[in-house]
């Protein structure tokens, strides 16, 4: 098995001593039969094991989850001093406990599992969360591949609340001191892009007079934290109504802060392909330009095409620059390197006659820490034009 590395594939595991069930507890050995590690078995997955811990034996209970609770929230009690009552407490892997994402807003925590592996360890992993976290309620989320066989088999939903009081509509959190809203049940990942805090924050700092294009809006978090910067306008595209409501809801529940208050908002419905390419014929320009996209390349097969669609929308997005506006490009898609999605970039401006100097790269807020290399999806780009 690769030193550190947190994932154990089907076909480097050489002998199994018996055939195991979902969630069994796997006990890992080299080749001396020298106890390496303990994992979380998956017959359903090319991801055979997922390791939990390394070393000696060691119990995996209640007191095992609510240590690595204890030690991931207490890396990200810092979160709270600046406004920010929203943040991830565990990341996966990267935090020891693999394939289990843990979210708090305010005072819902939210469990998303990548892996049914989880499901006899809930019980305990609850447990731990109650005494850790004190929630108000814990809601369940399932990844997408696993949703219809993990509810075959349990009973419980995508969106479940698991323990304390139903949710009655919009969890409220804060961001740097912004409100804003979501929904943990139905929203897209536990309800927020909380891995793109940091960079929300820098688009804040680089936003100040500016008119701003926030495209691939979802319920506004990007446009929000312009307007809070000073931004003078700000459209919002989506291709999701209910999202764009909620960004119209995110900007009129912020109204408190004047620089809000003074920023004209507007929203525009519609594929970004196509609206920008409209709002490039209607002549519109705008001094910073965001563009996040979601994951184009979900397999290595789409990776090529996910390449020419960033250049198409960095072409789209170049020609809508004003002279020396701010132009931020992020990728989530994990097949995608930074190196590549830079060069896709900069080949579709080209298409549109504009040249861009890189200011910046940065990746996910610091609360998503990443520990193995298939942990690293999101990059993000700040460039301007020349
Ligand atoms: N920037 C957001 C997160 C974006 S998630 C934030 O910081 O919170 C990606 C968004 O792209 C989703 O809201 C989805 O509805 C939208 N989307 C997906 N395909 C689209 C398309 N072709 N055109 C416009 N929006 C699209």
């Amino acid at each position: 098995m690769r030193k550190e590395h947190p994932w154990l594939y089907a076909e480097s595991i050489r002998s199994l001593s018996r055939e195991g069930a979902s969630g069994d507890l796997a006990v890992i050995f080299d080749r001396k039969r020298k106890l390496l590690a303990l994992g979380l078995f998956d017959p359903d997955s090319p991801i055979r094991i997922r390791v939990l811990h390394r070393g000696g034996p060691r119990a995996i209970d209640r007191e095992f989850f609510a240590e690595r609770l204890r030690e991931a929230a207490g890396a990200r009690a810092h979160l709270a001093a600046e406004g920010t009552s929203a943040h991830r407490v565990a990341n996966g892997e990267s935090d020891g406990l693999p394939g289990l994402v843990v979210d708090r807003y305010e005072r819902t925590i939210v469990l998303k599992l990548y892996t049914a592996a989880w499901q006899p360890h809930l019980g305990e992993v609850l447990a731990a969360v109650d005494e850790v976290l004190a929630p108000e309620r814990v809601v369940l989320r399932l990844a997408r591949a696993i949703a219809t066989p993990f509810s075959e088999r349990s009973g419980i939903r995508d969106g479940d609340v698991l323990t304390g009081a139903p949710l009655a509509g919009p969890v409220v959190f804060r961001e740097r001191g912004l409100a804003l809203r979501c929904d943990p049940a139905r929203g897209q990942k536990t309800g927020f892009f909380l891995d793109q805090r940091d960079n929300r924050a820098r688009v804040a700092e680089l936003a100040r007079g500016k008119s701003v294009l926030d495209a691939f809006s979802y319920t506004g978090g990007f446009g929000l934290s312009a307007a809070r910067g000073g931004a003078t306008r700000v459209l919002s595209l989506d291709a999701s109504r209910v999202a764009l409501e909620e960004a119209r809801a995110n900007f009129a529940l912020n109204r408190g802060h004047p620089a809000v208050a003074s920023c004209a908002h507007e929203t525009a419905h519609g594929d970004a392909f196509d609206e920008l390419a409209r709002l490039g014929a209607a002549g519109r320009r705008f001094d910073l330009i965001v563009l996040d996209p979601p994951a184009l390349a979900r397999t290595q097969a789409d990776v090529a095409g996910a390449l020419r669609a960033y250049a198409r929308l960095a072409e789209l997005g170049a020609r809508l620059l004003a002279d020396g506006a701010d132009f931020v490009m992020a990728s989530c898609s994990a097949r995608i390197g930074a190196n590549e999605l830079a060069a896709a970039v900069h080949a579709g401006s080209a298409r549109a006659g504009r040249r861009l100097r890189e200011l910046e790269r940065s990746a996910h807020a610091c609360d998503h820490p990443v520990r193995f290399p298939e942990g690293a999806y999101l990059k993000c780009l700040f460039l301007r034009a020349e």
